[in-house]
């Protein structure tokens, strides 16, 4: 029998023990399933993701953005561009736009307060998703308007972040999400399963993080290795253990708000089905524009590269619907308990 108090209570080696293992897999599904229903209700928010940039400073061993890749061509939008997508994203009826990019400091701090602002009078939600900046921009950005922040810890192992992020901590990673926290966001944290190296019991770690730091928005995918970083040869995150992992997630944390991401999509084609059925209740359909759209190439097998621009909306929505859920309206943000019916 699953033990649902050692889980929310990250039971470390109660945790690691059933990682390791697919044996409780069905009741931790289960589980996962009836807490979704219960603490965030049938509806599946969308987020519309403008990856805006694939510009990228940082050298993370994992990412095909990684600013020693010269295999990429390399785009930026123009803060018109940005603009006019979240526009369009708006009229579609979608309540978030979710910006995303490389570490790029071409985009100052004015420049990113300039696109916040005008996003903000089309009374959606932001979501930024841009990297590690300073504390002075996280502040000057949040009063602007941006309501959230998506910054995966990667991995809660400090031995495996310093190996996979040369120069970097995790303890600076997570001083930032922090910040972030502190500052009034909604706050995203996350992180990769299948990394070289990384055992259950880091990924029982990452359980206890998103825990600790109370995360109100949780992005886990399968690591898939890129033929242009150094981990070329890695082998990548598997389907199941993901699946386990986010359906973890949502027994620590029950009211978060959890993507079925794209990463997991991208391993096998009903892999954001499967994670809406095991505690998901998030999808971020892609509304890059053409021609950036391909170039935004973190790992290979990305899909949605070469749909229309906006088909991806009519996609998730019946993606939505196929598994028995609704779309939802509204802001979709993060639930207070005491906004809990059951
Ligand atoms: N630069 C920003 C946002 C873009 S990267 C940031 O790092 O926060 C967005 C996410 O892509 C990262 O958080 C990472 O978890 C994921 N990612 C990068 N490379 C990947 C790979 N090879 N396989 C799976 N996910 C990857
Ligand atoms: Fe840059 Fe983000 Fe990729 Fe790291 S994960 S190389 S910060 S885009």
């Amino acid at each position: 029998m699953l033990d649902v108090k050692k889980i929310q209570n990250v039971d470390l080696d109660y945790l690691t023990h059933i990682i390791s293992t697919d044996e409780y897999d069905e009741e931790i599904f289960r589980t996962a399933d009836e807490i979704r229903r219960k603490y965030v209700g049938d509806e599946v928010y969308l987020r519309a993701i403008i990856e805006f940039s694939n510009y990228c400073s940082q050298h993370c061993l994992y990412c095909g953005l990684r600013a020693e890749n010269k295999n990429l061509t390399r785009y930026r939008m123009s803060v018109e561009e940005i603009v006019a997508r979240a526009k369009l994203i708006a009229q579609m009826g979608i309540k978030t736009v979710v910006l995303q990019s490389g570490e790029d400091p071409y985009y100052t701090t004015e420049m990113m307060c300039d696109i916040i602002k005008q996003i903000k009078e089309l009374d959606v939600a932001i979501t930024l998703s841009i990297g590690e900046r300073t504390f002075e921009e996280y502040r000057i950005w949040k009063e602007l308007g941006a309501d959230r922040y998506l910054m995966r810890h990667e991995t809660a192992s400090p031995e495996l972040y310093a190996k996979l992020h040369p120069g970097d901590t995790f303890e600076n990673r997570k001083a930032h999400l922090y910040e972030i926290k502190r500052l009034g966001y909604e706050t995203g944290a996350g992180f990769m399963v299948g990394l070289p190296g990384q055992t259950p019991y880091d990924l029982a770690l990452d359980l206890a993080f998103l825990k600790e730091i109370d995360a109100d928005m949780i992005g886990i995918g399968p690591y898939i290795p890129n033929p242009d970083t150094p981990l070329k040869d890695a082998n990548g995150g598997d389907l199941k253990t993901t699946l386990r992992m986010v359906a973890l997630a949502r027994i620590v944390v029950p009211t978060a708000n959890i993507p079925a991401t794209t990463a997991l999509g991208s391993i096998n084609p009903y892999g954001r089905q499967y994670g809406l059925k095991y505690g998901a209740n998030v999808i971020m359909p892609n509304l890059t524009p053409n021609p950036y759209r391909p170039n935004y190439s973190l790992y290979p097998g990305k899909i949605c590269l070469f749909e229309k621009d906006t088909a991806c909306v009519e996609c998730t929505k019946a993606m939505i619907k196929s598994v028995g859920l609704t779309v939802g309206e509204g802001f979709g943000s993060r639930k207070r308990i005491d906004e809990i019916f059951v």
